[in-house]
């Protein structure tokens, strides 16, 4: 079996790239030029130095003795939530702005939902000193207004779609128009594991410096590389894809993806990909996604705007069809649960994202002596207000 992206973008019957004609040149430059740039020794070192003065990496992995004695297994939380600007996110944004300034790009364009993918792009165009242009729905600029002064502070400026359902996908639609208009000077850069094949290889590889790292720190702590079992909370699925990477082709690590179900998988407001959609396009890509019968998208519902998508990048569509991979789901107030254990327990707030994943102990027993590694993709200062609601705190 593999786990690879092949030439045309493909993991199994997933992947590819279905693009508006109008794009390809486009796509077309990014795809024959990634893998060589990625491999520029100049790239690599301006990426590593990057990673470990400005982002903070190596991220610890940490042992968290009080949720290990709690569900009697060994439990390692992967500290991405330590990251400059709070999650792991910022490991893409800049891995793709270097990739732009190879490629002469000086105008970056992204879109973004709850706003965190805005951020951490703005964060990096700060940084690079380089034009930064954020599509986000209205309604989503409405309900996300810390995350949009953010951007604004970092220089980025801020557009409304305001079409259709003024949420994420029309953000990416109006993104995408963009760059149909700008194909010289502008890269796109996209948040997720998800996006027109090269962008699922290209965030994943960027992302896979989280695995790269847990096989040495679990080496250095337990005398060997691989745990047991990876866990990671699936939106488009960059954190997890980062997570699992490297262990990918070692039957022996369990990888397990944990999804939203919102308010319950069959209540109409749920974002378990994996388990209500079916094969479709999306993004560009072709991939398990929530859909009518008629193939319009579904609004997808979460408690966390991190997992609030309707779709699964095809790296994790296909970990669930060969059954590589093991899919859950977690309810809101499952979730919310588990993300206060882990205050009381370890003294860290995670972000609701996260808490998905550390709710996995409620539905499935590990051994006493089974090595368990979770990703906590974010720290949860931006989830105050929500858990402030939903605790009544
Ligand atoms: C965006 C986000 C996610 C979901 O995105 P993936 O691409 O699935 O990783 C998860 N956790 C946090 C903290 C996020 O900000």
């Amino acid at each position: 079996m593999n786990y690879q992206a092949d030439e045309k973008g493909y993991y199994g019957d997933f992947g590819g790239a279905y693009i508006p004609e109008m794009l390809y040149p486009n796509v077309e430059e990014l795809r024959t030029k990634y893998l060589e740039i990625m491999n520029e020794p100049s790239f690599v070192e301006e990426f590593n130095q990057l990673l470990k003065d400005y982002v903070g990496r190596p991220s610890p992995l940490y042992y968290a003795k009080r949720l290990s004695e709690k569900h009697n297994t060994k439990v390692y939380l992967k500290r991405e939530d330590l990251n400059h600007t709070g999650a792991h996110k910022v490991n893409n944004t800049i891995g793709q702005i270097l990739v732009a300034k190879k490629l002469g790009k000086n105008r970056i364009i992204a879109e973004t939902g709850a706003g965190q993918h805005g951020v951490a792009t703005a964060t990096v165009c700060a940084l690079m000193g380089i034009e930064c242009i954020v599509y986000m729905g209205e309604i989503d600029i409405k309900r996300q207004a810390p995350n949009v002064a953010r951007m604004k502070m970092l220089g980025a400026k801020v557009i409304p779609a305001t079409s259709g359902s003024k949420t994420l996908k029309d953000a990416t639609n109006e993104a995408i128009r963009d760059w149909i208009n700008n194909p010289v000077d502008t890269h796109y850069i996209i948040g997720s594991a998800i996006g027109p094949h090269p962008y699922p290889d290209m965030v994943t590889r960027f992302q896979s410096i989280i695995s790269e790292e847990i096989k040495w720190q679990l080496k250095e702590k337990e005398g060997k590389e691989d745990p047991d079992y990876v866990i990671a909370c699936i939106g488009g699925g960059s954190n997890a894809a980062g997570t699992y990477y490297h262990f990918l082709d070692n039957p022996d690590v369990g990888i397990i993806a944990v999804e939203a179900a919102g308010k319950g998988v069959n209540s109409g407001e749920s974002a378990a990909t994996s388990q209500l959609g079916k094969e479709g396009v999306i993004h560009g890509c072709k991939t398990l996604l929530m859909q009518t019968d008629d193939g319009q998208i579904t609004e997808p519902y979460s408690i966390s705007a991190g997992l609030d998508y309707p779709g699964v990048g095809p790296l994790h569509s296909h970990l669930y069809r060969t059954g590589r991979g093991e899919f859950f789901s977690v309810t809101d107030d499952d979730a919310m649960i588990a993300g206060l254990e882990l205050c009381k327990l370890e003294g860290i707030i995670p972000a609701i994202e996260s808490s998905h994943a550390l709710a996995i102990f409620n539905q499935k027993k590990f051994n006493p002596d089974d090595i368990v590694v979770i990703s906590l993709s974010g720290r949860g200062d931006k989830d105050l207000n929500t858990y402030i609601d939903h605790f009544k705190l």
